[in-house]
Parts: structure tokens; C-alpha cells; sequence
């Protein structure tokens, strides 16, 4: 029989390795680990500390203790209903790794060791493409989107076209679903945070303290109980709605790329991500692996006329997929390789002169809810 740690594995959802051996001894003592296997898989059940303490045949006035210091030390997740404390466990990845390392700074002060070995070791099980494996699917557990702003100026646009043009196709080729507007997903949100994002900050400590790029850090931001969960646990930040919509636009402009949950209700949490550190753009290029995240159902279009060659798309792009063609020559212009584009806006979004606009030319539709998601991302795994 599998070790209690390779099932831990298992249940996470992450292969099963020398490094991930390291990572899971160190972060678990053989008694945290058994409450674990007492979940079925991340985030499937919410568990109270006395349905724990029955499952492992153990006092619940001693089990609650090692459940609070396990939440608190981002090695388990916990939210709150009707005054009780619900325990569930974390994936690898999107769970364990953000809030451990989005919160280093506990782990610096207090346990430097672990969070050394988990940074080593996690770089190496990283390079060996253990999490670009586990996380490359037919059905991508994360979804790019497109900026809120570029997405006004695509409604007031096809508004017009509509009414120039009156073609049916056209409509549907512009039609924004609800789930494609940030602004809907923020609005319906009861609660929002912001915290450091944890891939910078495993590759800035990696790195002996370095930051590896200039990307704003502050910028992931949490939903709901995981908003609960990170301002209670000290290291989130409560954002109001309007101020969610700021940051977003911010990161935009500083190119990072906007990702969620690959869901059309309830997100979690919303990701900013970086083409240096992220374990998702960083997985498709450094492993040329392009199903790591849903591409958004946009589109960059060029219009020539337009530009002033002043290659900021060229610079800012994160997939690095745009570049000058015939430079010097009255054909001079920009190129995009549309095939490993991931549709994020970012180009758009910086282009000073409106010489490229984000086009809908999909309507791919996510899941509900994450649950379906998960299910949905394990089925469909890409070995
Ligand atoms: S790079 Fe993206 S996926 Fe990674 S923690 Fe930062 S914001 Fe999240
Ligand atoms: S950013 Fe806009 S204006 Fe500048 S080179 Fe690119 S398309 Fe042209
Ligand atoms: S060309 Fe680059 S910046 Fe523009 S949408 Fe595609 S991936 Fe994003």
C-alpha cells in the first residue's frame, strides 16, 4: 500500500515524486498527515473539527488544535457558516502553493528551513514538468480574460456596427457573455481581497531575494471564503469593489495577464500573472505545452493605418508572440502569431494609438461552478 504521503499526493491531484516526497514530509507530521486522508480530494468536503476527530478515532479537544495551527499555517483551508469552522483540503496547485508562499513572510519568521526546502524543491519537481503535466488539460482549470475597459469599447463598438451593418452574424460574433465581463463576476462577490502573488514571490526568494522582473506583486486577489481566509489569516488585503476594478486595470497595464477559474459563476480567486514566473505562461513556454489555461474567446486585429511603430506590443506581449515584419520597407508591419496567442488583451490594452482592438471571435462557455471544473480539468488530463 501507497505510503500515507504518496496518497497524499494522489489526493492533491500532483504526481508523486523524490521532490514532492521532500516537500509533503516537511510540510506534514505523520499525525497531520492522517487527518488529511480523511478528505476525499480538495475542496470536495468541509469537514468540522468533530467530524475530523470521529474519522481519526481521536478527542476532538485534541484534534481542534492541530486543525487551527494546520489552517493558520496555510497547511489546510478553513471558512466559516453560521459560527462554525469548516476544514477542507488544499490542491498543490491552486491551494497550498499560493497561500504558503503568498504568505512567506510567517514562513520566513518562523519556520525559514521549510520554506527554503519547499522553494528548492519545488523548483526542481517544477523544471522536471511534474506540474505542467498535472496541470495540462483538455479543460484548463484556469481561463485567461480580458480586460473590463477594452471589453466596454467592444460593446460600444459592435453597438455601432450593429446599426451600420445590421447583420445577424455580426451580432453573434460580438455578443459579450456575462461571464466574460469582470465587472459582473466583482459585482457578485460578497467579499474581495489582495495579496502577494506567490509565484513571484517563490521565484524572487529562489532567486536569494531578487525579484526576477519589475511586475507588481500585491496584485492576486481572493473571493468569498478565501477572501475571508486570507484577511483573517493576516496576509489579505480587503479591497472594495471599485478598488478590485483599479488594480485590475493597473496590472493590465503593467502586462500582466488576467486569469480565473475556468467557470462562468462564483470565482475564487483572480490571478495576474506574469510570463517570467507563472506557473501557467511560464509552463507553456518553457515546456511549449499550450493547454495549460483556456485562451479567452478574443482575438488581437491590427490595423495598420493606426500605428506609429513604437513596438510597445511588441515589448509587453507575454506571450512574446508579436514582432515587426519588412521593417524599413512600405510593407513594414506588425505580426502576430495567432496560434500561440492566448487572446489576454494586454497589447491592446497598451497600444497608445488604438492600432490593435480585441475582436470575439469564439464563445467558448466555461462549467458553472468549481467543483464541475475540477472534475472536469482531472478527466481531461494531457499526459
Ligand atoms: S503568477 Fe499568476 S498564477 Fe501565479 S500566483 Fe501570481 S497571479 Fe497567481
Ligand atoms: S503598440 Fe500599437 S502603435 Fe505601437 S507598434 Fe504596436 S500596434 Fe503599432
Ligand atoms: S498578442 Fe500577445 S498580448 Fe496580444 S492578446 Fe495575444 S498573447 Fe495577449
Amino acid at each position: 500500500m501507497a505510503n500515507m504521503y504518496e496518497q497524499i499526493a494522489k489526493k492533491m491531484g500532483t504526481p508523486w515524486s523524490n521532490e514532492m516526497e521532500k516537500i509533503l514530509t516537511t510540510l506534514y507530521t505523520p499525525e497531520e498527515a492522517e487527518i488529511l486522508l480523511v478528505f476525499n480530494g480538495p475542496y470536495l468536503d468541509r469537514f468540522t473539527a468533530q467530524k475530523i476527530a470521529k474519522k481519526v478515532k481521536q478527542p476532538n479537544d485534541k484534534i481542534e488544535p492541530i486543525l487551527k495551527e494546520m489552517s493558520r499555517t496555510q497547511r489546510l483551508f478553513s471558512a466559516k457558516k453560521d459560527g462554525e469552522t469548516f476544514y477542507s483540503m488544499f490542491p498543490l496547485i491552486p491551494g497550498l502553493f499560493e497561500l504558503y508562499f503568498s504568505n512567506y513572510k510567517r514562513a520566513s519568521e518562523e519556520e525559514e528551513d521549510v520554506l527554503k526546502l519547499f522553494t528548492e524543491e519545488y523548483e526542481k519537481y517544477y523544471n522536471k514538468g511534474y506540474v505542467v503535466n498535472s496541470l495540462s488539460s483538455s479543460y484548463p482549470f484556469m481561463r485567461v480574460f480580458v480586460e473590463q475597459e477594452l471589453i466596454d469599447e467592444t460593446i460600444s463598438g459592435r453597438e455601432s456596427k450593429i446599426l451600420e451593418i445590421n447583420e445577424e452574424v455580426e451580432v453573434i460574433k460580438n455578443r459579450i457573455l456575462p461571464f466574460e465581463e469582470v465587472r459582473n463576476l466583482v459585482e457578485k462577490s460578497r467579499r474581495i481581497s489582495v495579496m502577494d502573488c506567490a509565484c513571484r514571490t517563490h521565484m524572487k526568494i529562489y532567486n536569494k531575494g531578487i525579484p526576477v522582473n519589475d511586475y507588481p506583486i500585491n496584485v492576486c486577489m481572493n473571493f468569498n471564503t478565501f477572501a475571508d481566509y486570507c484577511i483573517e489569516q493576516g496576509f489579505g488585503r480587503e479591497l472594495t469593489k471599485e478598488g478590485a476594478l483599479k488594480t485590475l486595470a493597473a496590472a493590465a497595464k503593467a502586462g500582466l495577464v488576467h486569469t480565473t477559474q475556468n467557470v462562468t459563476e462564483k470565482i475564487s480567486f483572480i490571478c495576474n500573472c506574469d510570463r517570467d514566473c507563472c506557473i501557467m505562461l511560464r509552463g507553456i513556454r518553457q515546456f511549449n505545452n499550450p493547454n495549460m489555461v483556456a485562451n479567452s474567446n478574443f482575438q488581437p486585429e491590427y490595423e495598420k493605418e493606426n500605428c506609429i511603430f513604437c513596438l510597445k506590443c511588441t515589448e509587453i506581449c507575454p506571450m512574446q508572440v508579436i514582432k515587426l515584419i519588412d521593417e524599413d520597407s512600405e510593407d513594414q508591419r506588425i505580426s502576430i502569431n495567432i496560434d500561440r496567442c492566448i487572446g489576454c488583451g494586454v497589447c491592446a490594452f497598451n497600444c497608445p494609438e488604438g492600432a490593435l482592438s480585441m475582436i470575439k471571435k469564439f464563445d467558448k462557455i466555461p462549467v458553472e461552478n468549481m467543483i464541475d471544473a475540477l472534475t472536469k480539468t482531472i478527466n481531461g488530463r494531457i499526459k
